[in-house]
């Protein structure tokens, strides 16, 4: 397994429209899952779409056990939202690609998801709760949509600039 480097805003890579996986769930994918996993849980966050780590593919991983609990990595290939309700809440999100940007977001209370797991077998599941507001923000990672871009044009513009300055403070820094 290896760290991948996590792109961030205004990289114009997450803006790229995932294509699905074909083939099935191949080795290849799987080392891909594999590292997206270990680059999610250094960072540390809860939730990894490929883009993020600049491969255009629809896979996403997510872990949401607490940090009392056994870690629960789940993998998702070729994932599809089914039935998402019409009763929505908010919840404050964040993302790897918007470091230290959080704001809150609408999004159906539940829906259903499928899609292939590790082994490359076919599941649905319920989600509610956390899961359902993380597979929903990590499946707008597949179409190129960042949970900033809900938000208005200013703060928007005030999240890019803001991981714009730490990036260059960062690299000063390293210099
Ligand atoms: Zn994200």
């Amino acid at each position: 397994m290896a760290i991948r480097e996590i792109l961030t805003v205004p990289d114009p890579k997450l803006k790229e429209v995932s294509k699905p996986v074909e083939g099935g769930v191949t080795d290849e994918i799987r080392t891909l899952m594999d590292d997206m996993l270990e680059t999610m849980y250094a960072a540390p966050g809860i939730g990894l779409a490929a883009i993020q780590v600049g491969v255009p593919l629809r896979v996403i991983v997510m872990d949401l056990a607490g940090e009392d609990e056994e870690p629960n990595p789940r993998y998702f290939v070729n994932p599809e939202i089914l039935d998402p309700a019409e009763e929505t809440t908010p919840y404050e999100e964040g993302c790897l690609s918007v470091p230290d940007v959080f704001d809150e977001v609408d999004r159906p209370v539940r829906c259903r998801v499928k899609y292939l797991n590790y082994d490359g077998e076919e599941v649905i599941d319920e989600a509610e709760g956390l899961y359902a507001v993380c597979i929903q923000h990590e499946m707008d990672h597949l179409e190129g949509t960042l949970f900033i871009d809900y938000l208005s044009r200013l703060k928007r513009q005030r999240a890019v600039d803001k991981v714009r300055k730490a990036r260059r403070r960062a690299k000063e820094e390293a210099a």
